[in-house]
């Protein structure tokens, strides 16, 4: 029996990688500064692996930015707009990396970034490969063999991991029209085959091939790929053993075509499908050994024992001890590092932060587990099993994570909760009648300039150098300028500027109950950017009203209608790290009505137009396309739960950013919303055309300019948009808004292209000046 690690968080217990990388961009470190604490990280990250008892420990796992960006790099797949990078003497290997994924300005030169894009399901974002038709490709970057070497130097045989060529293709784009990247294959092939033959050189004696997409669905051509890629590569060099690995969701369909490639080892991610054990164990053939995912690499939760050795055992019964290894689900990337470093009690409860695990205490427990899966070894690890059986048990019936009056709410929810009291005609008659607004109205998105004062007095709060009196007072006095500013420009619909909130999920999580947070635990999100999801651990509930206060406050200041802002459930849900003991519906509707009430304080508190947030409702979709409609349908209902609590009259907004709405369309017209705003302006208003073609019944708010970059759009750039959205959606339905909070921008660049924006509806309104 095997226990191995898939890979292994890169940026280091204290950030270290992030740190040492933004320093060398500011120009504050040198070049060999920058390596040696990469170095560091990889020997420290080994090490540890070695101690903790895994026999496999990967290596290239480490990248200094991507490992997605790290296999274009050596495939040579270097977009040519880089390629004076190269050329440009004083430049490594590693600034052509990190032009590449973060653009390039120097030397007279002005290169933009490769574009990035989420990791499957996760918050980890890569860098998107780039690929033309009839491409070639050339062993540019040796690092896979550089760090294999580096390990053996430290007396460690690692097994190097590679993004599969199938995968690496499809994680991909074209660039240009007419070629399907997969048939690339063949060029791309070359390539491995050499790297493989370099490691096979070195005496390696595992490779992982990391081919997530087999979890995914996959056209014919696609397929066969896959047969054509691992027998080419098992004829040219047939001693290496190659570990296929794939995660986030089951094979189902796909099995037929893993049993059938010459692969020594599977691997497959049993905390997202753990009925695929059986038909997986049923159908392998006797040269291939099971990797069994049973350590969730996705979360923070301790793993249940009892439960994985089940799994164990009957893999075992099947299979034979020899032939049964044990790891992580996945990569260890998505986990925070250390639990160790929680050490302040107030910040994590010492009940709460025995249920949880991070990486390093994942590795022991996959090694545990081994030692509890063989007879020889049994014993020695009694004592972990017992502790982990109480841990188990603490957490299953703690009253701090059960609250019986959430879940019979839950519980006793109808349909009727998840309907606004009329249809969307007769409110939206009401709604003219009791607002009074003009033909396209102006508003924003929430959040007004998060100026480098704001952060500092949120940073002296927390330390203590500012009282919480004085605190408010600073938030309240920039709460009043933003809105004094509004009006002056005359905006129609009102923000108060979210200058309270440091996170739009955070600042909720702190106010409900059964939410906790660590206090270093970062996971990595992209490049050197990290974050820090709050902790779902228990029944959620609202104590006390959260943002009512705030907006009552602001709607005090002005006769314009203020909107009431809020983070929808499904968001909330998306960018946390959710409990694993019960379905992500059944959190996700707590959320919602925590949400809920507060709708119905602010309705009472005077507010008569609130925005519920729900950008990453889209991100939440299933990998299978099989399952998309089962979500939709849960997350849609917890979103009109949170929004269905108040009276016809009162106007519910919703926003959406960043993502493809087109396929989902039925499902964002059935949340029901009186009013969306969404982002358009990137996609010069292409989306509008999934919203005209389907009849979308409801007001919206294309987002007329993209708040992503400094520039300042015109007026005219503006009212061109907005003409284009009315030559498919009638006026009497379009809002004008920039396409996402302004939290990022300057207030200079904020107030030139708000005033340019309420100069665009009023140019808009001219020709049809009627009143709404
Ligand atoms: N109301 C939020 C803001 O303006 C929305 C942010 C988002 O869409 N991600 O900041
Ligand atoms: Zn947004």
């Amino acid at each position: 029996m095997i226990a191995h690690n898939l890979g292994y968080p890169r940026i280091g217990s204290h950030r270290e990688l992030k740190k040492a990388c933004e320093q060398y961009w500011s120009g504050k470190t040198t070049f060999k500064n920058l390596l040696q604490v990469g170095k560091n990280l990889r020997q420290e990250n080994w090490l540890l692996q070695k101690q903790a008892g895994i026999d496999l420990i990967p290596s290239n796992d480490f990248s200094f930015y991507d490992q997605v960006l790290d296999m274009s790099l050596m495939a040579g797949a270097i977009p040519e707009r880089y390629h004076d990078v190269i050329l440009n003497k004083s430049n490594v290997e590693l600034d052509l990396c990190f032009a590449m994924a973060r653009g390039y300005q120097k030397d007279g030169l002005d290169i933009t970034a490769m574009e990035m894009t989420k990791w499957f399901d996760t918050n980890y974002h890569y860098i998107v490969p780039e690929f033309h038709k009839n491409q070639s490709f050339k062993l540019f970057s040796t690092k896979v063999i550089d760090e294999f070497y580096e390990a053996k130097q430290l007396g460690i045989i690692t097994k190097p991991v590679l993004i599969g060529p199938v995968s690496y293709l499809l994680l991909g784009k074209e660039k240009e029209e007419g070629f399907d990247r997969i048939d690339l294959i063949k060029n791309l092939l070359p390539v491995y085959i050499d790297i493989v033959k370099r490691l096979d050189k070195l005496d390696v004696q595992w490779i992982q091939f990391d081919e997530p997409f087999l979890a995914l669905d996959l056209s014919e051509k696609e397929k066969k790929a896959f047969a054509q890629v691992y027998n080419e590569i098992r004829k040219e060099i047939p001693s290496v053993k190659i570990l296929l690995a794939t995660y986030f969701e089951g094979l189902r369909d796909n099995l037929a075509i893993v049993k059938s490639l010459p692969v020594n080892a599977l691997h497959i991610d049993l905390v997202r499908d753990a009925g695929q054990l059986t038909p997986v164990i049923g159908a392998i053939p006797e040269r291939m050994m099971l990797s069994l995912g049973v350590v969730d690499g996705r979360n923070i939760w301790k793993n249940d024992f009892s439960k994985s050795l089940t799994f164990v055992e009957k893999a075992k019964t099947a299979l034979g001890e020899a032939r049964v290894m044990i790891a992580p689900s996945c990569s260890l990337l998505h986990t925070p590092c250390d639990l160790d470093l929680e050490t302040t009690d107030t910040i994590l409860l010492p009940e709460i932060k025995q249920w949880m695990a991070f990486a390093k205490q994942k590795l022991k427990e996959v090694v545990t587990l081994k030692k509890l899966s063989l007879p020889e070894t049994k014993a020695s690890a009694q004592l972990q099993l017992e502790e982990n059986i109480k841990a188990i048990e603490s957490r299953r019936t703690s009253s701090r994570i059960h609250n019986p009056t959430v879940k019979q709410r839950v519980a006793a929810l109808t349909d009727a909760d998840a309907k606004r009291q009329s249809t969307f005609t007769v409110r939206k008659k009401k709604q003219q009648d009791a607002l009074r607004l003009p033909l396209f109205p102006t508003t924003t998105i929430g959040s007004f300039p998060q100026t480098i004062e704001v952060r500092e007095w949120r940073a002296k709060l927390k330390k203590g150098e500012l009282t919480p009196q004085a605190y408010e007072q600073h938030i309240k006095a920039e709460t009043e300028k933003a809105i004094r500013w509004q009006e002056e420009i005359g905006i129609d619909v009102l923000v108060h500027g979210e200058f309270e909130r440091n996170d739009m999920v955070e600042y909720f999580g702190e106010q409900l109950q059964g939410y906790v947070f660590s206090k270093n635990g970062w996971v990595q999100s992209y490049g050197s950017r990290c974050v820090k999801p709050p902790i779902i651990f228990g029944d959620v509930s609202r104590p006390n009203a959260m943002t009512v206060a705030w907006s009552a406050f602001a709607q005090s200041l002005t006769r314009k209608h203020m909107k009431g802002m809020l983070t929808g459930p499904v968001t909330i849900l998306q960018w946390s790290f959710v409990r694993d003991d019960q379905p992500r519906s059944v959190t996700t509707n707590q959320i919602a009505l925590a949400i809920r009430d507060e709708v119905v304080d602010l309705e009472k508190a005077g507010i008569k137009i609130i925005q519920i947030d729900e950008p990453a409702i889209r991100e939440g979709l299933p990998l299978r396309k099989a399952d998309w409609n089962e979500y939709l349908a849960w997350a849609v209902k917890a979103f009109r739960i949170a929004a269905s609590g108040v009276k016809d009259e009162t106007q519910i907004h919703t926003h959406m950013c960043y993502s493809e709405f087109n396929d989902i369309i039925e499902s964002i017209a059935d949340m029901d919303a009186d009013v969306i705003t969404i982002e358009c302006s990137r996609s010069q208003m292409e989306l509008l055309d999934a919203f005209a073609d389907f009849n979308y019944p409801n007001d919206i708010g294309p987002g007329v300019y993209d708040i992503h970059s400094p520039r300042v759009p015109s007026k005219d750039e503006m009212v061109y948009l907005m003409n284009k959205a009315r030559a498919v959606i009638p006026a009497e339905q379009l809002w004008v808004n920039p396409d996402c909070g302004l939290k990022t921008r300057h207030w200079e660049e904020t107030r030139k292209a708000l005033i340019a924006m309420v100069q665009a509806a009023r140019e808009l309104r001219t020709p049809v000046a009627v009143s709404r």
